[in-house]
């Protein structure tokens, strides 16, 4: 089965197409710059490469420039079924699920209260509907994979009747990701890891505290600003320091919001870029600033490690993964620094290794094994859909889709 997998971002709208069963990537490319005279076009096959500046107006002429493109190439890889990741599901989506009219009008709903990416996905779904009537379209949701966190993490200590109005709770993100990485992990050790924890890295980063294959606990919360330092998002800080800033400066709230999430972090402390690569090489020139950054962000590794640690009641596995987790050994060794008493404990020959297949990076006498597992978010909604279309979805309690309200702001994680 050829699955078309389509990641609609603000700007942006990248797409790989799969063979579920070889695991090939038969096509992969990006609109980017989306609603800019000079948008960009890439698309990549084994046989070309292709790049375009041209205006793309909005999502759903994307799709369409996708799509006529891909069509073209019809009798070699023909399109099965499209999966669709969605950035927020809000209470709705517990699990990713086949696309009806009732599935876009919860979409749509939430879609207010993350605008900038559920209106972008439902206008894709819907190009895609009317371009290929006969495909089947398949959602898969960020946030569903922890839908399993219990209670006593998920609250915020906020007033009952401003939760239950506004929906305040933590929802976390990165799910499909975790979730893959959670697969992956059972594959490895025949299902015999109860207690793993997942470190996403990347420019925005969270990790995932997973027992028996179920999210417990995550670092990002109501929207995926909180949590770890990023790229260019602050993370977890005093929440006072928000209203300390509008009350002291002539910032309102959306500017202080926009600060926060593509101002802040690693950007702001180094003064000089959010990208690890650049830090880690200024870094080792002596650039004070860029060194404090990547210390900084190690440390929040390292101390949301040990928390995650203390949830689960210790630790079988931990996992690396996405841009700075699977291909830097440097943050890696600096996210476990003196973890050695907590059972985790590298090698440095393996950690300094490159594969494209998940490796251990932990030394034989580790009492946690550690893996590097390279991001297979667009694989891991390929088998959603070939699961639900094919009627093989392994049930796991979780109803996909539940009538609860959700009123759930959100940001791109
Ligand atoms: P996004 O969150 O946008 O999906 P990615 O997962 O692609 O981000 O991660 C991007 C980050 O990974 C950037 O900060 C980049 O510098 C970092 N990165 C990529 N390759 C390396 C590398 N070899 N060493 C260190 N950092 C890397």
């Amino acid at each position: 089965m050829n699955v078309l997998v389509v990641n609609a971002g603000s700007s942006s709208l990248k797409y790989q197409l799969l063979n579920v069963e070889t695991r090939e990537v038969l096509a992969k490319g990006a609109c980017e710059r989306i609603g800019q005279p000079d948008s960009v076009f890439t698309h990549e096959t084994s046989e070309r490469e292709q790049r375009l500046t041209l205006a793309i107006l909005n999502h759903r002429t994307a799709i369409s420039l996708v799509l006529g493109t891909l069509l073209a190439n019809e009798a070699q890889a023909p399109i099965d079924a499209i999966g669709h990741r969605i950035v927020h599901g809000g209470s709705f989506f517990k699990r990713s699920c086949l696309v009806d009219e009732d599935v876009l009008r919860k979409i749509e709903e939430i879609a207010p209260l993350a605008p900038l990416h559920n209106y972008a996905a439902a206008s894709v779904i819907e190009s895609c509907i009317e371009v290929l009537p006969q495909v089947p379209n398949v959602v898969a949701f960020d946030t569903s994979f922890h839908s399993t966190i219990p209670e006593v993490a998920y609250r915020y200590p906020l007033p009952e009747d401003l939760c239950e109005e506004l929906h305040l709770r933590k929802y976390g993100f990165h799910g499909i990701s975790h979730r893959y990485v959670s697969l992956v992990v059972d594959e490895l050790t025949h299902g015999a890891a109860h207690r793993v924890i997942s470190c996403h890295l990347g420019n925005g980063s969270s990790l995932c505290a997973i027992l028996d294959g179920r999210a417990v606990d995550t670092t990002m919360g109501f929207t995926p600003l909180d949590g770890l330092m990023m790229g260019t998002r602050c993370g977890s800080i005093d929440p006072a320091t928000v209203t300390y800033i509008i009350e002291n400066t002539d910032l309102n709230a959306h500017d202080v919001d926009m600060i926060m999430n593509k101002k802040s972090g690693l950007l702001a402390v180094s003064g000089l870029t959010n990208d690890i690569r650049d830090l880690i090489e200024a870094a080792e020139t002596g650039d004070r600033r860029a060194k404090l950054a990547l210390d900084m962000f190690a440390y929040d590794t390292r101390k949301y490690i040990g928390a995650m640690w203390a949830v689960l009641g210790g630790v079988d596995v931990l996992t690396f993964t996405a841009g700075a987790g699977q291909n830097s050994p440097v943050i890696r060794s600096l996210a476990l620094a003196g973890m050695e008493p907590l059972g985790f404990k590298l090698d440095p020959t393996r950690n300094a290794e490159r594969h494209k297949e998940p490796w251990k990076i932990s030394a034989d006498d580790s009492a946690v094994a550690m893996y590097v597992i390279p991001a297979g978010e667009e694989m891991m909604i390929a088998l959603d859909v070939h699961d639900i279309i094919t009627g093989t979805a392994t049930p796991d309690g979780l109803a996909a889709v539940s009538d609860d309200a959700a009123g759930d702001p959100s940001g791109d994680a």
